[in-house]
């Protein structure tokens, strides 16, 4: 059931044209200007609307060995593999009442993950969990995330309801002095930031938003006492009420059926449609479970990393959505597991692409009744333009005689007035404004984070990074001894994000363990293997430089702007196989290439040959 390049049922230059047409419209001068950081007047789309006691506690300022700033995934999966490293002294600080992170915050109905929940939830083997589906729940993976914490004792010494507000490095100590909402000037010895790289909502810059007198929320913080039902649906609250939505993203993807199906009318705003592919969820088949031989979670991980960051290898053990598009590849050229010309693979991938889409918009029509709302939902863009979305719910929600797609072909909402939401020239009165609008990407990292992080000789992070991130395997920075980054900025980006996590997370508590074992005081990147490190980002970012800038705009390509420092401060352009290739020989290797270390002592010394491997 091979097919070939000659037999295609399309016309790749037209498609090409058309995805150049459509990105045009999009393209905006102010790029990521064009959102509102979520502070000030607006800083109440952010208050934690899950804890019910804050917890009362005296400040702390005692000396921890590592301290964890964020407990979520990035947070949890370190803590996890320092204990397994033999790391008693350990805090995790969480500005959330509990871990989890992202899945803390996004309680919004029907919240789920689509990375298939075997490869995604993080140390099932670990922990003894088998997921319940292929695709997990939100209220599953928050449980996932307390079933970590509490095997791994991370509640231990914990700190919840806790924001950092500032972190600096005290030389004489060698130590980093963390403070906090709280008062403390908590101490430690190494600190790993695990901020998260989806963790602060924005709100978009419209016109006119503080004037609105209905009620209003960002999906990461949902109002159940507005709304009612809870993280399955049943949204009862909303039977007389006038709902508006704005963004189509896979928040929005997941959302929207609910409100279509509880709402008096939904509006749905629309600026650039989502590519919505079939879901087919289907619960765990316990005698696969049972078959499963150990080792079984990072061996499918693996698989699937490698199909996704373009790999070419016969057997797909997820066979989802995501790994398709490269079983679509194999059928095209024909692949025999040895006769691929690999000069070729480009192409082969953008027809394999084109042929994906055209399934994803033939799903449209064949689901949704009304041609012109149909055609509006159809995505022009390459796939990994934007993150896919799998659904089998939202698309028929647009057959359903309340809900109205108000599509603003790629120019978005114009104004919001005292009474509603006006698109196209046209003002829409609703009782309730969701902002399904995500989460800031391209902005400074302390912006994010909300700290800066000030190193040696009042070095702070925001200075250094100014133009761009600079850092030794994403992890490292020159200047900020003991400081290690959990982040895709010049690391792997991969789809299943948790992967990338734990490979992080393995290094640095490799680093921890040899600083412990060879009784050394601080480690820090040297100058020259960080400039090493970045020249070596920058050249091997050609390898998505022109994809990204095909691409509609959106947080994957820093709204439509990739630039230099927009490359700089991407991930490792060779793909998450060879970063993570990179860094196990780098420990492999034994030397710490690279890292300057100082003993108890304060002597200096280089355990390895000054350059990373
Ligand atoms: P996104 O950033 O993906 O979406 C924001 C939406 O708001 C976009 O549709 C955007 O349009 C729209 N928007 C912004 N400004 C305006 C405006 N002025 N007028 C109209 N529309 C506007 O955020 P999400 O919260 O949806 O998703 C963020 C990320 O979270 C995902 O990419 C994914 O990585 C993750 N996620 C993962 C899930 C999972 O299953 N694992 C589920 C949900 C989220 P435009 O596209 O034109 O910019």
């Amino acid at each position: 059931m091979s097919e070939s390049i000659e037999t295609l049922d399309f016309d790749p230059d037209a498609l090409r044209d058309r995805y150049r047409r459509e990105r045009d419209k999009r393209l905006r001068a102010d790029g990521n200007q064009q959102y509102l950081e979520i502070a000030g007047e607006f800083a109440h789309y952010i208050d934690d609307p899950y804890v019910d006691r804050p917890i009362a506690r005296a400040p702390l300022d005692d000396l921890t060995e590592v301290i964890v700033i964020g407990g979520g995934f990035g947070g949890l999966i370190a803590g996890a593999r320092l204990r397994q490293a033999g790391v008693e002294s350990l805090r995790i600080i969480e500005k959330g009442g509990d871990f989890g992170g992202t899945w803390y915050w996004n309680r919004y109905p029907g919240a789920a993950c689509d990375t298939e929940a075997y490869i995604y939830l993080p140390l099932c083997e670990e922990v003894g969990y088998m997921p319940k589906a292929k695709y997990a729940t939100a209220p599953e993976i928050l449980e996932h995330s307390r079933r970590i914490a509490r095997k791994f004792d991370l509640y231990r010494n914990a700190c919840l309801q806790t924001e950092v507000n500032g972190v600096d490095w005290d030389d004489r100590e060698s130590c980093w002095v963390v403070r906090t909402n709280r008062q403390d000037a908590m101490r430690a010895r190494f600190l790993i930031l695990c901020n998260g790289p989806l963790n602060r909502p924005k709100l978009p810059g419209i016109p006119g938003i503080t004037e609105y007198r209905g009620h209003t929320f960002h999906t990461s913080r949902w109002d159940y006492a507005y709304t009612g039902g809870g993280p399955d649906g049943n949204l009862d609250r909303l039977a007389d009420r006038r709902v508006a939505i704005i963004g189509t993203g896979a928040t929005a993807v997941q959302c929207v059926p609910h409100l279509g199906a509880a709402a008096k009318e939904l509006f749905v705003f629309q600026r650039t449609p989502s590519s919505v592919d079939v879901r087919d969820n289907r619960p765990t088949d316990p005698a696969w479970a049972a078959s499963l031989e150990p080792g079984w979670q990072r061996a499918r991980m693996e698989n699937f990393n490698t199909l996704t960051s373009g790999g070419v290898i016969e057997e797909d053990l997820v066979k989802d959505g995501w790994t398709e598009i490269i079983r679509n590849l194999i059928s095209m050229a024909n692949f025999r597991g040895k006769n691929i010309d690999r000069a070729q693979v480009p192409k082969l991938m953008e027809l394999a692409d084109f042929r994906k889409m055209n399934q994803i918009r033939a799903r449209v029509d064949s689901i949704v009744r009304d041609p012109r709302t149909a055609e509006a939902l159809k995505p022009w863009y390459r796939q990994f333009c934007k993150r896919p979305c799998f659904h089998d719910d939202y698309l028929p929600t647009f057959n359903r005689p309340n809900v109205h797609l108000i599509d603003t072909e790629g120019r978005g909402v114009t104004r919001i007035t005292a009474d509603g939401v006006v698109a196209n020239g046209i003002e829409y009165p609703v009782d309730c404004i969701i902002f399904a609008s995500g989460f800031e990407v391209g902005t400074d990292f302390s912006r994010r984070a909300g700290y800066d992080v000030v190193g040696r000789d009042g070095l702070t992070l925001s200075g250094k990074w100014a133009d761009g991130v600079r850092s030794l395997h994403g992890v490292f920075v020159h200047g900020f001894p003991n400081l290690m980054l959990m982040s895709n900025s010049q690391a792997a980006a991969t789809t299943n994000f948790p992967h990338a996590m734990d490979e992080a997370a393995r290094h640095m508590a490799y680093v921890v363990d040899r600083c412990r074992e060879e009784q050394i005081a601080t480690v820090e990147a040297t100058r020259e293997a960080e400039d090493a490190w970045v020249e070596e980002i920058i050249s091997v970012s050609r390898f998505n430089e022109d994809f990204l800038a095909s691409c509609t705009p959106g947080y994957y390509n820093n709204e439509g702007q990739p630039n230099r420092r927009s490359i700089q401060n991407g991930s490792y352009g060779k793909g998450p196989n060879p970063y993570f290739r990179r860094i196990r020989e780098w420990r492999e290797a034994g030397s710490m290439a690279g890292l300057e270390c100082r003993r108890v002592s304060g002597q200096a010394f280089s355990a390895g040959a000054g350059t990373p491997s």
